[in-house]
């Protein structure tokens, strides 16, 4: 008979896990996915995409029905699942019954940081996470809304560029002095910004958001420097927290994330968590490859195969269309590394490769980011890079002209 391994949360790296389990041990679990909202799991990432209009929202279903109906999936969604009992070893579903597990897998993602300033909790402040967020970003911008976006890391920019490209006028405000400051160093970023206001998004750096005026409705963003900007609406895209919640009143153990080992098994006995909601040697990922390679040995262990986590290396594609930006390991060189720079500023191209014991430790590409992938292959795989050192600048096709061919 097929174990009930129960999944809460049906996002991506709930689908990844349905997805790797079902090629290592088909038919061994009976598996059911309740997920809170309210369709099948869908490519988060491309949201970025669907607000910018270069994406259908019905284009990033990860899997159709007849898929997870081919592997047996019980699929419950729009389904808040409201409590565990470890001893029993029962999920409790919101306005719902219990499920019986043998095996509980957490991917429940993270919900997006609200600032706790005044006025944040008036209509017209929104956050930047789901299809539903989608929708209403698309609705202000086709009203020509004033919006503010607080946050210039990743998912502001995306949400600035979006909005501008649907018909917003956007202010991005950001605390820190550059852009994606966690990605990028300073050149780098400087010239992100150039590209950015170039979309007609203005960027405001060193911005801190004191309060939001407004009786009902948002009417302007006050700063800490007395600074005022006039809008209709705000986008808190200023960081994100992952959902322990579940755990941690199940009495499973959690820091900012629940804590997981090197098999994702939690603290309790068979509970096991990954993607977003999980903390693995003090790390909360907040990308998709860690979920993915996370489920790739998450489901090999269930399968009763060797297998153990031990992180990954991140990396970051910003996706707003014409301004490639890259980055990857330890862009900004640790003691004892070296970098190779190229900075051209009026050109539009930025380039640094970090180089330490003889390997690529770290890179960062503004503009031009067509060799992305390999710089990323070299700094995993940890491969020697004496050899290829003077051209690798220039890309792969000239430092390696044969493989590249
Ligand atoms: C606009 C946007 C752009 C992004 N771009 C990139 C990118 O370019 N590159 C990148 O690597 N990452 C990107 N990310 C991040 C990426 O989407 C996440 O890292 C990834 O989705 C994490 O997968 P997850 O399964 O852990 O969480 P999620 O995909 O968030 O899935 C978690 C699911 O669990 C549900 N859930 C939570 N609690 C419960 C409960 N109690 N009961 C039932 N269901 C529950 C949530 O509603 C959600 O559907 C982006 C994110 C956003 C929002």
């Amino acid at each position: 008979m097929s174990e009930p391994l129960v999944i809460v949360g049906n996002g991506m790296a709930a689908a990844r896990l349905v997805d790797e389990l079902t090629r290592a041990a088909l038919g061994r679990y009976a598996i059911a996915v309740i997920g809170d909202e309210p369709r099948l799991a869908y490519n988060r990432v491309l949201l970025s995409s669907v607000l910018a209009g270069e994406t259908a929202s019905h284009d990033i279903e990860l899997k159709s029905a007849e898929w997870w109906r081919d592997r047996g999936v019980t699929l419950k969604y729009g389904c808040v699942a409201s409590e565990i009992d470890v001893g029993r070893r029962e999920l409790k579903i919101e306005n719902d019954e219990s499920i019986a597990f043998s095996k509980l897998i957490l991917a429940t993602g993270s919900a997006p940081l609200r600032l706790g300033v005044s006025g944040a909790d008036l209509a017209s402040v929104h956050t930047f996470r789901d299809c539903r967020d989608v929708d209403l970003l698309l609705s202000l911008a086709a009203k020509k809304k004033r919006v503010v976006v607080v946050g210039g890391g990743l998912l502001g920019l995306e949400a600035a560029y979006g909005l501008a490209k649907a018909g917003a006028q956007v202010t991005l405000i950001h605390l820190m002095d550059r852009l994606m400051e966690r990605q990028l160093d300073a050149p780098a970023a400087e010239l992100l910004r150039t590209l950015v206001e170039r979309k007609g998004i203005k960027v405001l750096l060193n911005a801190n958001t004191a309060r939001i005026h407004g009786e009902t409705r948002v009417e302007a963003v006050e700063l800490a420097d007395g600074g005022r900007i006039a809008a209709d609406a705000v986008i808190f895209a200023a960081g994100i927290r992952p959902n322990v919640g579940l755990a941690r009143d199940a009495g499973i153990p959690v820091n900012r994330g629940i804590v997981v080992d090197d098999h994702l098994q939690t603290g309790a006995g068979d509970i096991f968590a990954l993607g977003e909601c999980a903390e693995h040697r003090g790390t909360c990922y907040g990308l998709v490859e860690p979920a993915y390679e996370q489920a790739r040995v998450l489901a090999r262990h269930l399968a009763g195969r060797a297998a153990a986590y031990e992180g990954s290396v991140v990396s970051t594609n910003l996706k707003v269309s014409g301004v490639g930006v890259f980055s990857a390991g330890d862009f900004i060189g640790a003691a004892g590394s070296e970098a190779i720079v190229l900075d051209d500023q009026l050109g539009g191209t930025y380039k640094k490769l970090v180089i330490s014991g003889g390997r690529l430790t770290g890179a960062v590409l503004v503009g031009d980011v067509t060799d992305a992938l390999w710089y990323l292959e070299l700094i995993r795989t940890r491969a020697p890079v004496a050899r290829i050192r003077k051209d690798m600048m220039f890309g792969r096709a000239v430092a390696m002209p044969s493989e590249a061919a």
